[in-house]
């Protein structure tokens, strides 16, 4: 995929501060950082987004994630860590190969939940419980 950026970090053509490398994944830092030591983790190979990743490729950025997040709790003073992955324009998805942003939280961040938490129509909730079951 010569016209995806993430393509090109992980074959070293476009620049970017690497953190991690195996075989299946690369991590670094996003140039938009939420937060101090804001990563993103991707699979070598391009996929497109969530549904498209081989499950092991899947498991292998998950891997990659966790160790990140580890680090950013025990090198950066992280207080907590947000793992996100946004699939499709509707879920804000801006870069079309997969990956998870790893965002290490601080206690005086100024990240806030996108929604406010209230309780649903329980109808509806078991409507799309009856939906998601099926
Ligand atoms: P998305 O919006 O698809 O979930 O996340 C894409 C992320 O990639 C954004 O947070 C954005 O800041 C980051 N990003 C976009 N272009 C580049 C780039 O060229 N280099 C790096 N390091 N990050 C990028
Ligand atoms: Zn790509």
């Amino acid at each position: 995929m010569d016209d995806c950026i993430f393509c090109r970090i992980a074959a070293g053509e476009a620049p970017a501060e690497l953190v991690y490398s195996d075989e299946q994944t690369i991590a670094f830092m996003d140039i938009n950082p939420a937060t101090k030591g804001h990563a993103l983790v991707i699979p070598r190979t391009h996929r497109k987004d969530l549904l498209e990743v081989e499950e092991e490729e899947l498991a292998a950025v998950v891997r990659t994630a966790r160790r990140l997040a580890k680090r950013a709790l025990e090198r950066l003073g992280a207080d907590g860590v947000n793992l996100l992955n946004s699939c499709g324009t509707a879920a804000w998805q801006t870069v079309f190969h997969f990956h998870v942003h790893v965002i290490p939280r601080y206690n005086d961040d100024p990240l806030r939940l996108p929604w406010l938490p209230k309780p649903g129509e329980p109808a509806e909730i078991a409507a799309a419980a009856a939906a998601l079951r099926s």
